[in-house]
């Protein structure tokens, strides 16, 4: 057993693989895939713990009786860490294939939004996934019931869909700045980049700088494209997936919430901002 320093980018197997060498937690350039040449050159599997965890249910119940839960391509149980303004937080292990609706409003699951107050938006997979507003989170486009499995949640695209992602489900009220949230997520991305591709390092930094800027109130609309233009110079163009990480919230935030972004220009900013972050203990930079 080997405890890591707590990096985000070693989930990132090649960089968990450099760290268990003792070496800084640097993502390698693929291929060679870990599969072929991992730790100490030698193949290696790289798995996380949920994956493992599932083999036990699947030889106990068999794999074709375990494949029958589940609808269409997502089969099984996912382990579902629902987060933020609802009455009841905390991990679920859900059968793939229940509503949205179901998981956010059944006393079953998050049993609904905390004091009584209208759903905003979702960030449905983990921090990098696209932000949906509660329209688009709980139908899809089409106006099917969204699901909770891999095709539901990804229906549309990145234009009307995200993803399931890692399963950390974050909700919104209606009282929650889309802009501030997504200068927390920016900040975290920035502080974990690992520095090696300019793209990642540099535009992580840039995005931060510009979203405090349209905070603190000096931002400009011509900030806002932007931001936009830096997160589309990020995606695709890195060594490993935080790039992506960094640049979609950002890219979706935008696409779905614009006039948020123009309201706080046209406002000069959240004047609460420095409030905003001592009260929660985090540092301005
Ligand atoms: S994308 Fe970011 S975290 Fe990944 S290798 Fe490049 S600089 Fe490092």
């Amino acid at each position: 057993m080997h405890c890591g320093g707590g990096a985000y980018i070693c989930g990132e197997e090649t960089a968990l693989i450099e760290s268990l060498e003792g070496k800084r937690g640097n993502p390698r350039i693929k291929p060679p895939f870990p599969a072929v040449k991992g730790v100490w050159d030698c193949p290696t599997v790289v798995n996380n713990v949920e994956t493992i965890a599932a083999v036990v249910p699947i030889i106990e119940m068999t794999g074709d009786e375990y494949a029958k839960i589940g609808v269409g391509k997502s089969t099984g149980t996912k382990l579902i860490s629902a987060s933020g303004h609802i009455n009841k937080p905390g991990v679920y292990e859900i059968e793939l294939g229940i509503t949205v609706e179901d998981f956010i409003y059944s006393d079953e699951y998050c049993g609904g939004i905390s004091n009584g107050k209208s759903l905003k938006a979702v960030v449905a997979g983990g921090s990098s996934v696209p932000i949906l507003p509660a329209n688009l989170i709980l139908k899809t486009a089409a106006g099917e019931p969204r699901l909770m499995t891999y095709e539901s949640l990804a229906d549309g695209g990145f234009v009307t869909g995200t993803m399931l992602g890692s399963g950390g489900f974050i909700v919104m009220d209606e009282d929650t700045s889309v802009v501030k949230n997504l200068y927390t997520f920016t900040r975290f991305y920035h502080h974990e980049s690992c520095g090696q591709c300019s793209p990642c390092r540099e535009g992580t930094g840039w995005m931060e700088k510009i979203l405090h800027k349209i905070l603190d109130g000096h931002g400009e609309m011509k900030d806002i494209d932007l931001l936009w233009d830096i997160q589309s110079k990020i995606e695709g163009k890195t060594i490993c997936p935080l790039g992506e990480a960094a640049a979609w919230p950002v890219a979706a935030a935008i696409r779905h919430f614009r006039s948020e972004f123009e309201d706080y220009v046209r406002n000069h900013g959240a004047k609460d901002v420095k409030h905003y972050y001592r009260l929660h203990n985090l540092e301005i930079s």
